[in-house]
């Protein structure tokens, strides 16, 4: 089982920033939340992982209620667009910081920290600094902290959104083979509907803090089920 998201709402101040969204996220999946800015993806996002609370509704995650339970207890990943690596931490000590502060035995801290460098392909810059790499092996070092835990679920808030068109675009190919060695399951949000289209399995389609429509990539492009999902979606224009 994935993640059960069971008519949760979320209001700011008077603002309906999530309005009874009930979603259904197959376990090993790689879902997109994609919708205009304002949409409240990043909300639904951040209602996942347990960083805010639902005004009303549930959220289940691999069966179990976590509606109450905190990031921590979830075993969430998390990636956001604004890469936020530790600046005087090395690279491996960047992806080893989750698993020290858990504990973990030293043998099984570098065994994992060089697995993932390999996984991301950032063998050989391990014992760089953030600020001697590109933003795209920023962000790869990012997924690899956020997976040194073995999170149960991984969010990732547009990941690439602050990264050239080119590097972004050899990102999402390679977050797609990522995903296929690891199936983890994953939310990732974006505004780009190309970006949905390549990588996802099933898009999740928002406006206005409701759920719009839920389908596979082929699904929504050939039958868009509402005026907005077409003009949203609809021929590349
Ligand atoms: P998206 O990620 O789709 O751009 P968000 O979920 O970030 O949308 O935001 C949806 C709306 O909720 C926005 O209009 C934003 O101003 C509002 N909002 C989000 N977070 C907060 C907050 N912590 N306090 C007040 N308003 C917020
Ligand atoms: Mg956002």
């Amino acid at each position: 089982m994935g993640i059960v998201v069971e008519n949760v709402s979320k209001q700011f101040g008077s603002f309906q920033a999530v309005e009874q969204v009930s979603l259904e996220i197959n376990s090993g999946s790689l879902v997109a939340l994609l919708g205009p800015s304002g949409s409240g993806k990043s909300t639904l996002l951040r209602l996942i992982s347990g960083l805010e609370m639902p005004d009303s509704g549930k959220i289940i995650l691999t069966g179990k209620d976590a509606t109450y339970q905190s990031v921590q207890e979830r075993n969430i990943g998390f990636v956001f667009q604004h890469y936020a690596l530790f600046k005087h931490l090395t690279v491996r000590q960047n992806i080893a910081f989750g698993l020290e502060i858990r504990k973990a035995p030293k043998k099984k801290i570098q065994g994992k920290v060089e697995q993932l460098l390999e996984l991301v392909q950032l063998n050989g810059l391990g014992d760089r600094y953030p600020s001697q790499l590109s933003g795209g092996q920023r962000q790869r070092v990012a997924l690899a902290r956020a997976l040194a835990v073995e999170p149960n679920v991984l969010l990732l808030d547009e990941p690439f959104g602050a990264l050239d068109a080119k590097v972004r675009k050899d990102l999402r190919a390679w977050l797609r083979r990522l995903h296929d060695e690891v199936h983890v399951t994953t939310v990732f949000v974006t505004h780009d509907q190309e970006e949905a289209m390549e990588v996802a399995d099933e898009i999740v389609v928002m406006n206005k803090g409701k759920v719009e429509q839920v389908g596979t990539p082929a699904e929504i492009y050939d039958h868009p089920a509402s005026a907005f999902v077409m003009s949203f979606i609809g021929p590349v224009n």
